[in-house]
């Protein structure tokens, strides 16, 4: 019945004309208010049954079976599978028992129901804390907020309000590890009622965790210098290290157990990832960049670089990117809405030409970054990739083979 929800079949039944189940399990990219909801999910609520998802389930599962086990939740605008990723790192280096998933790689319902000393990690979309009924996460993180995904939510009001539903039903035994780089992200505070442990990738924060340049501290003093940990470049990637610091020291790790599980961090592809390089030149695949904030943070991570972006672009385009724009030595636009980009870039005097598609913008782009205009390509499209991949990893992998393929050679792979 619920499989036949998500396919789009009714729920009615047919001689009573109404819903006949407890609860309806709906995929969190399927919409159940806004912009148009799904007629399953009108029958639910017609019915008064929940809409739930996944993890809901999971959480159902593990009591059931008795075990105490730990959730930990993770969200924001961005950040989140990078935190995700890292907060499990860092507790199964230190040899805990762990658990990965939600938005991030293997569903809910995958994971292995684990002991009373384990730990969940669970990446959580806005998607996902609207159809969580009973969850309660031990310790929530909430990174950051900028605008995304207005058309599910109505406006910046409703997104804020799905986001702090991760830190629905905690108590002052819980957790809430609470981003304090953007003012709407610090203003949820007010409604926590679980202990707050403010992180920020930029300033101190007393009590919490923070990193002052590249050195992550606590009251404690410094737990690392982020130089030794290579895949997390970048004041967003201090945000993410320090949250998931946090998140570990709630779970009870070391500040030891954490600095040696950051440095030995792999990263997760499409992030800022060194696919290859060559004669002083670097690839860099940032493919999971959808939007603007997410570009600008790829940006920020460098002096100077010849820019691959383009795809459809997200409400109010690049223009958020201007004061980055004096370390793009040239840009090659694709994907529907190069023109749109090309624009901006054009309003504020920055080289760049209209490729069309990835295969022709790498072999461009590696030219004029040989040619001495940057030592670092980099794809962060600040769009999305559906006009002409089957989505952002896809666009990444080929990204990839292409950078390598053409440094094969006289390069070598990153
Ligand atoms: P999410 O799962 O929330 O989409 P990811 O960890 O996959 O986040 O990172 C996606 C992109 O978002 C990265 O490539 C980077 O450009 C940007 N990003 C990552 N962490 C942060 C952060 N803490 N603040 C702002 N931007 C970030």
């Amino acid at each position: 019945r619920c499989a036949g929800a998500a396919a789009g079949l009714t729920l009615r039944d047919p001689a009573e004309g109404r819903f006949r189940a407890d609860a309806l399990l709906l995929s969190p990219g399927i919409a159940h208010l806004l912009p148009r909801a799904h007629p399953a999910a009108d029958a639910a609520r017609a019915a008064g049954a929940p809409i739930l998802c996944d993890v809901e389930f999971l959480y159902r599962a593990v009591l059931a079976a008795q075990s105490r086990a730990r959730f930990v939740g993770v969200t924001g605008t961005n950040g989140k599978s990078t935190t995700t990723a890292l907060i499990h790192h860092l507790l199964t280096q230190a040899g805990r028992e762990a658990e990965v998933g939600g938005n991030l790689g293997p569903p809910a319902l995958s994971l292995n129901i684990l002991g009373s000393e384990g730990v969940y990690t669970l990446e959580m979309s806005s998607y996902m804390l609207e159809r969580i009924a009973t969850l309660r996460f031990n310790v929530a993180v909430m990174l950051n907020l900028s605008p995304d995904h207005l058309d599910r939510h109505g406006d910046m009001a409703g997104y804020a309000a799905a986001k702090a539903r991760i830190f629905a039903r905690q108590s002052p035994d819980d957790v809430a590890v609470l981003g304090q780089d953007d003012a709407m992200t610090a203003a949820m505070a007010g409604g926590i009622a679980a202990r707050i442990v403010p992180v920020s990738g930029l300033s101190p924060q007393p009590g919490g965790v923070w990193a002052e340049g590249r050195m992550l501290r606590d009251d404690g003093g410094a737990i690392l210098d982020l130089r030794e940990a290579p895949a997390l470049p970048g004041t967003h990637n201090a945000q993410n290290a320090a949250a998931a610091a946090a998140a570990c020291r709630a779970l009870g790790l070391t500040r030891s157990e954490i600095a040696g599980g950051l440095v030995n961090f792999g990263g997760l592809p499409h992030r800022l990832e060194r696919v290859a390089e060559s004669e002083g030149v670097v690839f860099v695949n940032d493919s999971k960049a959808t939007n603007a904030d997410s570009a600008a943070r790829a940006l920020a991570s460098y002096d100077r670089v010849v820019w691959i972006a383009g795809g459809e672009a997200k409400e109010g385009g690049i223009e958020s990117l201007a004061p980055f724009f004096p370390r793009i030595a040239r840009a090659f636009l694709i994907g529907r809405d190069a023109p749109v980009l090309a624009r901006t870039l054009a309003a504020h005097g920055v080289p760049h030409e209209i490729t069309g598609t990835l295969d022709a913008a790498v072999p461009a782009a590696a030219a004029a970054a040989f040619g001495g205009a940057a030592p670092v390509v980099l794809l962060s499209p600040a769009c999305a990739s559906w006009d002409q991949f089957s989505g952002f990893d896809a666009r990444g992998d080929r990204f990839r083979d292409l950078a390598r393929a053409l440094t094969a050679t006289n390069g070598r792979a990153a």
